[in-house]
């Protein structure tokens, strides 16, 4: 039997795959790779080092603290994952850096929309050498504004929040979840709990089976949470 090809591929340029494997193999996104839906794949530099001692890092040109991401295993390493896509057209890379445009919902629906490959360089240490960025025309990208001890936790999810718009990633009720009113506050049974002699009860518009009136409270506490959100960035 012929095998379809992926929806959507990710690529991900990285000195730790183990690292992210787990995630990539549960749940919502483990199902979708078992059924072909999406496919993740990974490029080590190690691998693209000629090197026996596999010394993949140098000191950084200027001084300074911590060792940089030498260029041209890292450049192997996204030659590697070029190579498997046929059409360039349809595939994106990013390099992960502090430094990046923030990455948001909407840029991972357009890329979705517009391609089917996703290149992601995940640095480590000090970082990648500025080259391989220029040279790959790689945008820079974000997930927030901290410092993590490497893109791989980017990785999974720029990954993660991509594979949700990929059409067939999720299932039915999963579908239906996003489209409905969302709230961030949830309840399951019981209606009451009793923790430490103290009681805690469902809002009772929950338990009504009125919809209307549960999609009207769960958009006004959507509203208040956003609301106590902004105050709090803006002046905290
Ligand atoms: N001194 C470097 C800088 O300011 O760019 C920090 C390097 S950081 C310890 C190592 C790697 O983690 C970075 O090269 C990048 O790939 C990744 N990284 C760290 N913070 C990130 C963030 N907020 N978003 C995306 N990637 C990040």
């Amino acid at each position: 039997m012929a095998r379809v090809a992926p929806r959507f591929c990710f690529h991900i340029v990285s000195l730790f795959p183990e690292a992210m494997d787990a995630y990539f193999s549960a749940s919502v996104l483990g199902r979708a790779r078992k059924r072909g839906v999406i496919a993740v794949r990974y490029y080590n530099p190690k691998d693209f080092e000629p090197n026996p001692k596999k010394r993949i890092d140098d000191i950084p040109y200027g001084g300074g603290p911590g060792m940089v991401l030498r260029p041209e295993p890292v450049l192997r390493a996204v030659d590697a994952a070029l190579r498997r896509i046929r059409d360039r057209k349809q595939s994106r890379v990013w390099f992960f850096s502090p430094a990046g445009e923030q990455f948001t919902g909407q840029m991972a629906r357009a890329t979705v929309a517009r391609a089917r490959h996703l290149v992601l360089i995940c640095g480590r240490y000090e970082g990648v050498d500025e080259r391989v960025r220029v040279i790959t025309r790689a945008k820079r990208v974000s997930v927030g504004s901290y410092v993590l001890s490497g893109g791989e936790l980017a990785a999974m999810v720029v990954a993660d929040v991509c594979a949700r718009f990929v059409p067939g990633v999720l299932g039915k009720s999963e579908s239906l979840e996003e489209k409905r009113v969302a709230s961030p506050s949830v309840y399951t049974r019981p209606a009451e709990l009793v923790w430490k002699r103290k009681r805690y009860r469902v809002p009772e518009v929950l338990r009504s089976g009125n919809h209307a009136a549960i999609d009207v409270w769960r958009k006004e506490a959507a509203e208040k949470e956003r609301a106590k959100r902004d105050k709090k960035t803006n002046f905290s």
